[in-house]
């Protein structure tokens, strides 16, 4: 289209929240040009969400002379979740070239890319369910959601690539409002949460994922919800629950000697664990008691699946008849959750020498040397150190190391280790619910990033985030 003498675009012809793909498709009908032209043009490409660059809003700014403004607010979703960070709703996953959409908005002869993020459910003009169509045979998966979504409008409105007369949105309606400003209030509440955030756990054996329950659930508790949105929300999430725990300023002003000398908490807390403490209140201990729960709730074994050995380190399970149990070898998911957390989290499980390999074993001998420097770590009686103070290999290095009972560090490092441990055992009781309730054992998806530490001018503070109706059981 370059050799053209003019477009057909007039400045606020794109509307508010507007979708990328609408933009694209009336573009090329008012143009009479095809989506491959229209978009090589645009340089635009209607794909599921894609942000589009400032350079790109400006120079199709320029090519159209459509309000700046505007085009940034479509073509990089003013109303989103991006700002949250890690306390967003997960990404939407492809699932192959759709069009996701509402009648009631297409009959206007508009379409909003709030009609395709993951997190709604309804239309927020309309409060109607969405439709989804798939998308064309032919060509990539821009033009085969252009040519989908020109035939839908077509379908819907007779004034397509125009608007309906009086079509949305002269008046914008209330819920857009209210959405707009909850979305706003969480992403300041999100962006205050993690101000000064050190560290986030990652932890567990069976490391999960955010789910779309788990994300609205604790943006809920940072901004409460209007009432009038709740029928929006793909999931109105859980009821989610953040505890907080206060550590003295000498907890921080440890944190912050330790971090001029390189020594940053999740290494601390990696090696503190890699140390093995199993007096009262370690993780080792704690994990104990955690472990028989689970095995008073297992009681005599009448589990239905058991866990075997895929080959190259996977596993995959099967169904097994009651009376063919412990036969074999196999394990049984409550099995399997006692190990994993002995792997975790246990006494046996620091000890096994395939969890420090090789490199992980000069990892730790470095750390341990720069660790007892920094005066938060001793080698025990009878380990066999170099003169210039590394542990030698020929030992089992971990038991050779101890923390520092008088540490300040010590009570911050337990209680993210419970709150750990109490996140993995809500997870596999979850877990193990849902296997009772008929659920093959291998979907599981435990909450990430539960556990958090930040430091303010106060001190540093551990948040717990725990979904509220699911009480880890006796
Ligand atoms: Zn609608
Ligand atoms: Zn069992």
């Amino acid at each position: 289209m370059a050799g053209y003498p003019s477009v057909n675009w007039w400045p606020h012809n794109l509307r508010p929240y507007e979708s990328a793909l609408s933009f694209v498709a009336r573009f090329c009908a008012l143009n009479g040009v095809p989506a491959r032209a229209g978009t090589a043009f645009l340089g635009v490409e209607p794909r599921h969400p894609r942000f589009v660059s400032d350079d790109d809003v400006a120079r199709v700014s320029s090519l159209l002379g459509e309000d700046p403004a505007r085009l940034t607010d479509v073509l990089q979703h003013a109303l989103d979740f991006r700002q949250c960070g890690t306390y967003a709703p997960p990404p939407a996953y492809s699932q192959g070239p759709s069009v996701r959409y509402c009648a009631a908005c297409a009959q206007q002869g508009y379409h909003s890319y709030l009609h395709e993020v993951p997190w709604l459910t309804k239309c927020p003009v309309h409060l109607t369910a969405l439709t989804t169509v798939p998308a064309n045979r032919s060509g990539n998966i821009g033009e085969r959601r252009l040519g989908a979504f020109k035939r839908l409008m077509q379908g819907h409105c007779a004034a397509w690539p125009h608007f309906a007369p009086d079509g949305f949105p002269t008046r914008e309606p209330g819920a857009l409002l209210t959405l707009a400003a909850w979305v706003r209030d969480a992403c300041d509440a999100s962006k205050r949460m993690q101000a000064g955030e050190l560290w986030r756990s990652e932890a567990g054996t069976h490391r999960g994922a955010v789910t779309m329950a788990q994300a609205l659930g604790q943006l809920h508790t940072l901004a409460p919800l209007p009432t009038e949105l709740e029928p929006l929300l793909a999931d109105r999430g859980d009821a989610w629950v953040v505890h907080q725990a206060r550590f003295p300023r000498a907890v921080s002003r440890e944190l912050a000697r330790l971090g001029e000398r390189g020594l940053r908490f999740d290494a601390l807390f990696a090696f503190y664990k890699d140390s093995g403490d199993t007096s009262e209140g370690s993780p080792a201990w704690y994990c104990q008691s955690v472990q028989q729960q689970i095995r008073q709730r297992h009681g005599t074994c009448a589990c239905r699946w058991e866990r075997v050995n895929a080959g190259f380190g996977a596993f995959c399970w099967i169904q097994t008849q009651p009376d063919e149990l412990g036969q074999e070898p196999l394990q049984c998911p409550f099995e399997v959750a006692v190990q994993d957390l002995e792997l975790d989290w246990g006494s046996q499980g620091r000890a096994l020498p395939s969890r420090l390999a090789q490199q992980e074993m000069y990892r730790f001998l470095k750390e341990s040397h720069a660790m007892r420097d920094a005066g938060v770590l001793s080698y025990k009686e009878g380990a066999q150190v170099s003169p210039d103070g590394y542990l030698y290999l020929m030992q089992r290095v971990w038991p050779c190391c101890e923390w520092n009972r008088d540490s300040p560090l010590l009570d911050l490092f337990r209680t993210a280790a419970r709150w750990e441990i109490d996140s993995e055992h809500r997870a596999i009781t979850r877990w193990l619910d849902d296997i009772e309730a008929g659920s093959h054992p291998s979907h599981r998806q435990d909450p990430l990033y539960c556990v958090r530490l930040r430091s303010d001018e106060q001190g540093a503070s551990l948040l717990h985030w725990r979904s509220a109706d699911h009480q880890s059981r006796g």
